[in-house]
């Protein structure tokens, strides 16, 4: 008897649902092939179009999907033409990480040997890290509540000890998955900026405490500004990083530049009950519509939302095919043939979603 997964679709602006519907469309062949699960989606509206439209960004109605949901499939939000009065952007995807207390940003950086990248790798040499940026609070925290005045304007980070301690046993756990994988070699690094800010050194503070539970995981540390030179100079000395948000923000963007671009980078928004699955990049304004987005970002998304819906419900055919999917991906980009415009090919999302299909079919 197959499980069946309600996922909330939030198809979103721009570009969004034009990698949704692909992305969608191969979930569901994958469960139509396997007798372990099945999936019922639902559309959930929320954005910068819809704000325009309604006034409204982010409808209670589509929270109420969102929470009722066993996962939520992202696409992206914001558009810069649609802002509200203070200037600032409509951005809901950043209201549901913290309305539903989705702490842990999971961003893969994974260069594999033949993919486009802007460093240049040794024959055969592959970089493969975590960076976890914390996604509810830090300077995020007075999002929509900065304080502006004639001449100044100020903003609060916000490090709270409850957020952190999850924060840095999600990340201390996940090095102890790599590790038993072989994926690291069991390594967490706190990227932060504690020679400065007090908040930092509290933040530090915190992951020492954390790390002496977990003593065959080495707890690294380093400041996040040799961080962004390292992850340039020598991206393989990191397993796992965490980082506080704004600067995993940036970090993140840093990390698919050295991918091959934000069309090739997935994330997860993990929280204790729910989580969020969405690529890292925006909504592309400036070629919504054309058909030409990489889709393989939001593909690699629903990926790891398969295996963490597999691993949290105990189905081992969802994991399998997490993997399955992941390798077609990886297939399709190292052979180069079938890729979007901004991998250096010219392929249609249409038909750099197929040849992903294609090969999960045994038909590549
Ligand atoms: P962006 O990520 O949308 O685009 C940056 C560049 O990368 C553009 O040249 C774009 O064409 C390219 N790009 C991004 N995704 C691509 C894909 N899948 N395939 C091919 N090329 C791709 O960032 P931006 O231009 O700074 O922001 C555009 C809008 O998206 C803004 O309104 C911003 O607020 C919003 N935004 C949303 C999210 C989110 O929903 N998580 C994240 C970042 C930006």
């Amino acid at each position: 008897m197959a499980k069946t997964f309600k996922i909330a679709v939030f198809e979103g602006d721009g570009i969004g649902p034009e990698i949704t519907a692909p992305t969608v469309d191969i979930l569901m062949k994958l469960a139509a092939d396997c007798s372990a699960y099945a999936f019922n989606f639902t559309p959930a509206e929320a954005g910068a179009a819809l704000y325009a439209k309604t006034g409204e960004a982010l409808p209670e109605k589509s929270m109420e999907i969102a929470r009722r949901s066993d996962a939520i499939l992202l696409s992206a939000m914001g558009l810069p033409s649609v802002r509200y009065a203070d200037g600032t952007e409509i951005s809901p995807q950043i209201d549901i990480r913290m309305a539903l207390d989705l702490y842990a940003g999971v961003r893969p950086v994974r260069i594999l040997p033949g993919q486009r990248t802007p460093l240049k790798l040794e024959g055969g040499q592959s970089v493969d890290f975590v960076l976890i940026r914390e996604s509810t609070e830090g300077l995020f925290y007075t999002k929509g509540r900065g304080e502006v005045e004639q001449d100044e304007a100020r903003e609060t980070l916000r490090i709270t000890r409850h957020t952190s301690e999850k924060l840095f046993r999600f990340a201390f756990n996940l090095a102890q998955q790599r590790k038993a994988a072989g994926l690291g070699p069991g390594k967490v690094t706190c990227v932060d900026k504690a020679n400065v800010f007090r908040a930092f050194a509290f933040f530090r503070e915190i992951f020492d405490g954390e790390a002496k539970s977990y003593p065959e995981i080495v707890a690294d540390h380093a400041y996040v500004d040799a961080t962004a030179l390292w992850m340039v100079e020598k991206p393989w000395i990191f397993d796992v990083m965490v980082t506080e948000n704004m600067f995993g923000d940036i970090l993140s963007d840093l990390g698919a530049g050295l991918m091959g671009g934000l069309g090739m980078a997935p994330s997860a928004d993990i929280g204790d009950e729910n989580a969020v699955f969405q690529p890292c990049h925006g909504t592309a304004p400036d070629i919504a519509g054309q058909g030409i987005a990489n889709p393989f970002a939001m593909i690699l998304s629903a990926a790891m939302m398969l295996d963490w819906l597999g691993i949290k419900h105990d189905v081992p055919e969802m994991v399998r095919d997490a993997g399955a999917l992941h390798a077609a991906v990886d297939k399709v980009v190292a052979e180069g043939r079938v890729t979007t415009r901004d991998l250096g090919g010219t392929a249609t999302t249409q038909e750099a979603s197929a040849a992903v299909l294609c090969l999960m079919q045994g038909a590549g």
